[in-house]
């Protein structure tokens, strides 16, 4: 069985809400979810992080596209850099595409 699982990520990456903010709202959105029929139970975490971490859709992601080019992205240079970023997360999101070489931001990309 699989889980469904929804992130809220800000649109600024460098912005955490404060803790007192961040439990208001999974108590608003607790009340919003009461579950499903049949018993699936809807499990609220809130989670921080001390660096830029990338929140990994996992399989579903389908492509990532080039805001730049058009051309879509190899996923596997995103899973390499994923997998160098793993324990230390991002400095900074700029990267250069391996598309066109252009120099973006990870944030710019469209992900599907
Ligand atoms: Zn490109």
């Amino acid at each position: 069985m699989s889980d469904d699982v929804l992130s809220v990520i800000p649109t600024d990456p460098h912005w955490q809400p404060e803790p007192a903010a961040a439990d208001r709202t999974a108590s608003i959105v607790e009340d919003l979810t009461p579950g499903l029929p049949g018993g699936a139970d809807v499990e609220i975490d809130v989670t921080w992080h001390d660096t830029l971490t990338v929140v990994d859709c996992g399989q579903n992601l389908q492509k990532i596209g080039c805001p730049h080019c058009g051309a879509s992205i190899d996923t596997e240079w995103w899973g390499d850099l994923l997998e160098a970023h793993c324990d230390d997360g991002f400095a900074t999101l700029a990267v250069v595409v391996p598309c066109c070489g252009t120099a973006t931001s990870l944030d710019a990309l469209d992900y599907d």
